[in-house]
């Protein structure tokens, strides 16, 4: 994110810190390491197995976005003011989802592919940050680990086309085995 657009989300109140709190498009926020998301899995894991551990991080990112998509595209002419050139996708309220994604730290993600209208979604981004703080704190990882950040995905994905999707993260960079993540949506029938 820009300076430039850093302050046009402050002028806008898009974006508003008072009092100690900090809320975009009136949405209270906080700010957590990654590790906490990392460390709650590895509890989960334990506790439910790593089967319902990876459903409940991906349902909790889903829920994030699912909820926040219909703020930006209920405010998609406001939205317009601040992203005047939206060539990227064509949608201000989508470029205002992957600019908040990107302020938010959740890395610069990148559209691959998109056929028949949405029915089948490739992303993919070369930081993730579950997969690089997972590497920086536990070493290499035999499975994806980015379960959270693929629901965030996979929340925008059903908000904005309106499907549900099953979600596979087909490669992780956390595995070393792969210079980025990359992330496949399947319409549910
Ligand atoms: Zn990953």
């Amino acid at each position: 994110m820009s300076i430039d657009l850093l302050s046009k989300f402050i002028a806008t109140k898009i974006l508003r810190m008072e009092n100690g709190n900090l809320t975009i498009l009136d949405r209270s926020m906080i700010i957590i390491p990654v590790e906490v998301l990392i460390k709650h899995h590895e509890n989960l894991v334990e506790k439910v197995g790593k089967e319902d551990a990876d459903e409940l991080l991906f349902e909790a990112g889903k829920f994030e976005t699912v909820t926040g998509s219909v703020r930006y595209l209920k405010r998609r002419e406001e939205l317009r003011s601040v992203f005047p050139n939206v060539s990227k996708t064509g949608d201000p309220s989508i470029e205002m989802g992957r600019e908040t994604l990107k302020f938010m730290g959740k890395g610069d993600i990148l559209i691959k592919e998109v056929i028949n209208k949405g029915e089948k979604i490739i992303l993919s981004t070369e930081n993730s940050p579950f997969a690089l703080e997972y590497i920086k704190t536990r070493g290499k990882s035999n499975e994806p680990v980015c379960h959270y950040l693929m629901g965030v995905m996979c929340g925008v994905q059903e908000a904005y086309y309106n499907m549900k999707y099953k979600a596979t993260e087909l490669s992780c960079k956390a595995t070393g085995k792969s210079h980025e993540c990359i992330f496949e949506f399947i319409k549910k029938d």
